[in-house]
């Protein structure tokens, strides 16, 4: 039986990858230039541009399934993160890791920390939304102070909106994995991935699955694309981001870590990128990364950034704006993932938006996908 995986992102990789593995023979289409979907790395004038800020997490199950962080010379990035605060800026790092700092943290007490670990390890309640889940579970100022601007940078929206257990088992990914980026960007591992599929078409947009009779068909294109092609109504509901890298003089900031605020603001996380891999920008100039979850101007956005790290705005040179459409999924509360990929013997369906809004939930799915299909 000859297989054909349609789109070559995370999903689409890992369902091609465990089809080779199984024996069989494979094409890949993809409708870009390149593999690799949201995970893909632009290079412009000595920086390196992820599509939308993101981390790798070498801890995460298919990550370590595929043995890939061995390829891709990953860099591990700080697990302190510092909060602007209206009283100024704290620091928080992992209980277990920096005991003293946790402890000394005015962000929340250490029992309020604890009941972090304590929610990760309960059993889920999928009716109620991560943030009434995390309030239940007595993390009281630190949800504040703390959980919640940090988590509206990984959810990409108010933690309202997210189901309580699919968030407990993002969250547990960082509690046990590093998180980090490639020396050559995020997209290096959809590269070291892509190296793996022998049969790639680039440039290559599906609008039909009719040329496809009597193979089978593995449909890991997004979601809006995948409802389109089969005519099956979507149901997930997506969010947008907005990513605005900026370089200021090398040195200005030293910062390796991530930086959120507990105040309202657009913007919901910053970071001095080239200070975590110095690749990502020429040796005189910082990278910064910063992103936002509503759509604001470049003069909006540069204003709030500026005041994150305390630097006038007239210092900082805008490279590039990203604005990403359809960034993750969002699982409210009470929906989980699905349960098959199967739409008929023939047609199985993989993407980040039936499993979990990230990299492991994209591979997971293509794997299942395969597998299902494979079984079949
Ligand atoms: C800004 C941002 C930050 C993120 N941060 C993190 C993070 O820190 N950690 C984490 O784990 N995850 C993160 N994620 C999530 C992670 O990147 C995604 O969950 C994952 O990459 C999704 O992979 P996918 O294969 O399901 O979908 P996609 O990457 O969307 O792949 C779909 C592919 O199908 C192709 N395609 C579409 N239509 C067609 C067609 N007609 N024919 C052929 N090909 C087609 C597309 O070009 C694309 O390559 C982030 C995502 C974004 C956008």
């Amino acid at each position: 039986m000859s297989y054909v995986v349609i789109g070559g992102g995370l999903a689409g990789l890992s369902a091609a990858i465990t089809l080779q593995e199984a024996g069989e023979s494979v094409e890949l289409y993809e409708a870009s230039d390149d593999l690799g979907g949201r995970v893909r790395s632009d290079y412009i004038d000595g920086y390196i541009l992820d599509r939308g800020f993101q981390l790798i997490n070498s801890g995460y199950s298919e990550i370590k399934r595929l043995q890939v962080i061995e390829e891709i010379d990953f860099c591990k990035s700080d697990r302190t993160i510092d909060v602007i605060t209206p009283f100024g800026i704290s620091s928080i790092g992992d209980p277990r890791l920096h005991p003293i700092l946790a402890t000394r943290s005015p962000l929340g007490s250490l029992a309020e920390k604890i009941s972090v670990l304590k929610f990760v390890g309960d059993k889920p309640n999928s009716s109620i939304s991560l943030r009434d889940a995390l309030l239940a579970s007595g993390t009281g100022d630190l949800y504040e102070n703390v959980l919640k601007p940090f988590l509206r940078g990984v959810f990409l929206t108010d933690l309202e909106n997210i189901d309580s257990s699919y968030g407990r088992e993002i969250i547990k990914s960082f509690v046990v994995g590093d998180s980090g980026l490639p020396r050559a960007g995020a997209g290096a591992l959809s590269e070291a991935l892509g190296a793996r599929v022998e049969n790639v078409i680039l440039n290559n947009p599906i609008d039909s699955l009719q040329q496809f009779a009597g193979k089978k068909v593995i449909l890991a294109t997004d979601a809006h694309t995948t409802a389109k092609l089969t005519r099956i109504p979507l149901e997930t509901g997506f969010a947008d981001s907005h990513t605005w890298y900026h370089a200021l003089p090398a040195g200005v900031i030293s910062s390796k870590r991530l930086r959120v605020t507990s105040t309202a603001n657009p913007i919901v996380n910053s970071i001095a990128l080239s200070n975590v891999v110095s690749q990502y920008a020429p040796e005189d100039k910082t990278l910064i990364s910063s992103t936002a979850i509503s759509s604001i101007t470049d003069e909006q956005a540069l204003n709030e950034i500026a005041k994150f790290w305390g630097i006038a705005p007239s210092d900082f040179e805008l490279i590039k704006r990203y604005d990403i459409r359809n960034s993750l999924p969002v699982f409210k509360p009470g929906k989980n993932g699905v349960t098959s990929a199967r739409i008929n013997d023939e047609l199985f369906i993989a993407g980040d938006y039936l499993t979990a809004g990230s990299q492991n939930g994209a591979l997971l799915s293509g794997r299942l996908a395969a597998m299902e299909s494979l079984a079949h």
